[in-house]
């Protein structure tokens, strides 16, 4: 089973300077800024999903600048990635239209002419067939009919068939080295079996399938069920934008070859509680919650508390600074854990404290929140981790603060849900 991950232009800065907060001088980002399989001493992941929409061209603008754009079409994936086959001997090359970024057109922007250029240029080992998201998922116990489903529904799911039919046919001017993946998009397990069978009948021996990204995980189980009684055993099946990772037996059961998925990186940032991974003594994966110690200059809501008047943005900083030095000097076995956790706590309780209506109500948030904080700091994770960004940076991986930082953390737990990966792999059912 292998882990592609969905590059949406995530790189870091190598000689960021945490205690100033400051990136190297004369930094130009693409060029001095590293992917995550260039800052770490072994790729996090078997292979990368490069989308179309992300990417983006003039009509439909992406995450990349114009000569950023112009560079990925003049080099192609991989030296613009600077992901070498010969340095990442077997990895994957995979390349997606990005159906999210435009599943409010009423048909999609690419048709199977141009994205089979788009795959060609770019070099491409693996690239999806145009398709176009449904998102009208079947409930338990509800089965319609293609001729229950509304008319947008039906429009979308007999586009992506009839551009998988013309893709199939264009990509073959790639060559063998290329390899065509028909999606499937459906708005219930049958409907989807369905479509699955047409790519087969097409010619398709990879399907990827689309359009899963807010079904819970028992609907992807029947869906991938589905599937498995629909199409022959041999054919491959990949899963796009698989965000649900703690539920890789549920791939394996039903013989899943591929997915892709942001998750590790974004929840070091987007997730409420999950920020740093680890795994446990079972080698199951754990998470902590990351310190939060925005700088107080940058953070929107300390200025507008500040603009409001009431904090005081001297106040502010003393309290942040406080708060970093309380952390550090506990890391470096300087300073105790509570001292530590109560100049994190005022800092907090500064920028949290009126959401909170009463004085009890704010003293359980603040004791709620420490606890949090007391359990990443007092296990001290980061000595247990070997990976380059623990060893460089120590506990400031674990402090949620600007954006450099938050990605590393993001590439640190690539590397641990990598590890994960590699071990499940080899752990027989
Ligand atoms: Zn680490």
């Amino acid at each position: 089973m292998r882990f592609l991950f969905s590059d949406s232009v995530d790189t870091i800065d190598p000689e960021y300077d945490f205690l100033g907060d400051r990136h190297r001088l004369g930094r130009t980002v693409h060029r001095d800024d590293e992917y995550p399989h260039e800052f770490l001493e072994a790729a996090p992941y078997d292979g990368i999903l490069v989308s179309r929409g992300i990417v983006g061209d003039v009509r439909h603008p992406g995450k990349y600048s114009e000569a950023q754009l112009m560079r990925f079409r003049r080099e192609g994936a991989r030296r613009f990635l600077r992901y070498p086959l010969d340095k990442f001997p077997g990895s994957m090359m995979m390349g997606d239209c990005g159906a999210f970024s435009y599943r409010n057109l009423p048909e999609p922007p690419y048709r199977a002419d141009d994205t089979v250029e788009f795959y060609g240029d770019g070099g491409f080992t693996h690239g999806c067939s145009p398709d176009h998201l449904i998102f009208d998922f079947d409930d338990m116990g509800v089965l319609r009919t293609i001729a229950d489903v509304s008319d947008d529904i039906r429009g979308r799911y007999e586009v992506t068939l009839q551009n998988a039919t013309e893709f199939f046919t264009a990509a073959k001017r790639l060559g063998r080295e290329f390899t065509p993946l028909g999606v499937i998009q459906g708005w219930s397990d049958l409907s989807m079996a369905q479509a699955a069978r047409n790519l087969v009948s097409m010619g398709y021996d990879y399907l990827a399938i689309g359009g899963t990204v807010p079904l819970r995980i028992a609907q992807i189980r029947r869906v991938l069920s589905a599937l498995r009684d629909a199409i022959p055993r041999e054919v491959r099946l990949h899963l796009l934008g698989f965000g649900k990772i703690e539920e890789l037996a549920s791939l394996r059961e039903f013989n899943v070859t591929s997915f892709d998925t942001t998750s590790p990186l974004l929840r070091a940032f987007k997730d409420a509680r999950k920020n740093y991974w680890a795994r446990n003594a079972s080698g199951e994966l754990s998470y902590y919650t990351a310190i939060r110690i925005p700088q107080a200059t940058q953070n929107n809501k300390l200025k507008h508390k500040a603009l409001e008047g009431s904090l005081n943005q001297e106040h502010a900083r003393r309290l942040e600074d406080a708060a970093l030095e309380g952390v550090r000097s506990y890391a470096s076995g300087q300073g105790k854990l509570d001292p530590a956790l109560d100049a994190v706590m005022d800092y907090w309780a500064a920028l949290n404290w009126d959401e909170e209506p009463s004085q009890s109500r704010r003293a359980d948030a603040v004791a709620r929140q420490r606890r949090i904080y007391a359990q990443t700091l007092g296990d001290r994770p980061w000595e247990r981790c070997d990976c380059r960004v623990c060893r460089e940076g120590g506990v400031e991986a674990v402090i949620f603060r600007t954006s450099n930082r938050n990605k590393r953390r993001g590439i640190h737990n690539l590397h641990v849900f990598h590890t994960h990966l590699s071990e499940f792999r080899q752990d027989p059912p």
